[in-house]
């Protein structure tokens, strides 16, 4: 409770007057019913009832769980005007308190039913805070979902503030540990929802938010673009990947672009293996038909990419092709070399290649992996697995690598000095 910015008021001994034995020793005849408050959102009682009531209380005890009945009738009679939510005891009647609520953020956190709509409180309106935990540069598409979905519903939606009180909080992370930080304050919140690869696989949003189109309002500053899925999933597997254990190991459409695109005039597509959905050609005709420059952000596989995937590649305006040689192992030079004949997209600089290192390769293949994609015509961009306890010369190749004006200024990685490019010699 104090994590989540509560502090204990009261505590209040009741009397079950009859209670269990254990052990043959003494009988558990009293429990405490404890009162907390958010610091700084103290509700007061009705003023006359203040100082009416003391903390003992008397009451034979019902059934298992079964809270006191003088305990709800004092706080009805103490908070005589305030809404209440009876979390403890599911579809109690008990003083006309529900235990909807309780229903509701349950199965926000099992996420394992559809009828998340129907099991929303229907009167009432939530104040609901969002916190990116770990998004700078990208906006954080769950939570757009999230947002547009509870505004639609009449919610008031906003970023948490940790000044204010809500009735329920989402945290998104993207990134574990070797990356990110989790969020460190705490959360004035009665429910805290959190969700994203940062904190576990096993997390997805509902269908009915998963299909919401994003509240892009959220992230003014990256106005103009649309994000989104067309498909989920990728056949491969590869081990340091985890698209196969998340989105599964099969590739599917999942949504039309209408879905998240509605007129902007770029879009960022996130899918993890388009190329390898058996609908890829009616979902590359959708991004032709918009018009808009699009981003294939996550890596076309070029192993797939045969001449009838390329015509329909052709057919979009492209911001950006991004390819991935990961393994060393892979020849993917013949594919390469194929996709430079079928494609339009002449500017090597829009066919970017990431190059995976750290994750078993050795350097010379790493530096293998890169000459030849240059040599080629495409653009090596190097991920590092496990970045923090990467070897230092790996973490100075991608430096200098990902520095396009380096890159392309000093042919060899032999040449490169750090120190003399921090000075601006
Ligand atoms: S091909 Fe790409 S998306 Fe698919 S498992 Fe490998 S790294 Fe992940």
């Amino acid at each position: 409770m104090q994590e989540m910015g509560y502090t204990r008021h009261a505590r209040i001994v009741w009397n079950k007057l009859a209670g269990m034995a254990p052990a043959y020793t003494v009988r558990f005849t009293c429990e405490y019913l404890l009162w907390f408050y958010p610091k700084g959102h103290m509700l007061f009682p009705d003023k006359d009832t203040r100082g009416k009531y003391p903390t003992i209380m008397q009451e034979t005890v019902k059934r298992h769980s079964q809270k006191p009945e003088c305990a709800y009738r004092m706080l009805e009679d103490m908070f005589r005007q305030a809404e209440k939510l009876n979390y403890l005891q599911e579809g109690s009647e008990t003083c006309g308190m529900s235990g909807v609520m309780r229903c509701f953020y349950n199965y926000l956190l099992s996420i394992k039913r559809k009828e998340y709509g129907l099991l929303l409180p229907k009167n009432k309106k939530l104040r609901i805070g969002l916190i990116d935990v770990d998004g700078h540069n990208f906006p954080n598409l769950c939570l757009m979902k999230l947002s547009a979905y509870h505004k639609a519903r009449g919610d008031t939606v906003e970023w948490y503030d940790k000044d204010k009180w809500y009735d329920l909080v989402y945290m998104s992370r993207v990134f574990t540990d070797t990356y990110s930080k989790d969020y460190e304050g705490s959360v004035k919140a009665y429910h805290v929802i959190k969700g994203g690869t940062g904190y576990g696989l096993d997390n997805k949003l509902p269908d009915v938010v998963e299909h919401t189109h994003p509240d892009y309002g959220l992230y003014p500053q990256f106005a103009g673009t649309a994000y989104g899925f067309l498909s989920r999933g990728c056949p491969r597997g590869c081990g340091f990947c985890i698209v196969a254990g998340k989105e599964g190991r099969k590739t599917q459409a999942v949504a039309d672009l209408s879905e998240f695109w509605g007129g902007e005039k770029e879009i960022k597509l996130l899918d993890a293996n388009i190329l390898a959905c058996p609908d890829w050609e009616r979902l590359l005709g959708q991004l032709a038909d918009s018009r808009a420059t699009v981003d294939f952000t996550q890596g076309l596989d070029v192993r797939l990419a045969t001449p009838e995937k390329v015509a329909a590649l052709n057919k979009v305006r492209t911001k950006m092709l991004h390819f991935a040689w990961d393994n060393p192992e892979d020849d993917l030079m013949p594919y390469f070399k194929r996709f430079l004949e079928l494609t339009r997209v002449k500017d090597k600089r829009k066919r970017r290649v990431y190059v995976l290192t750290n994750y078993g390769s050795t350097h010379e293949q790493d530096l293998y992996r890169i000459y030849t994609l240059r040599d080629m015509g495409y653009d090596p961009y190097v991920m590092v697995y496990e970045k923090p306890t990467a070897p230092e010369e790996t973490r100075k190749m991608q430096r200098w690598v990902n520095n396009k004006r380096l890159f392309y200024t000093v042919k060899d990685f032999k040449d490169y000095d750090p120190g003399s490019y921090r000075k601006g010699r």
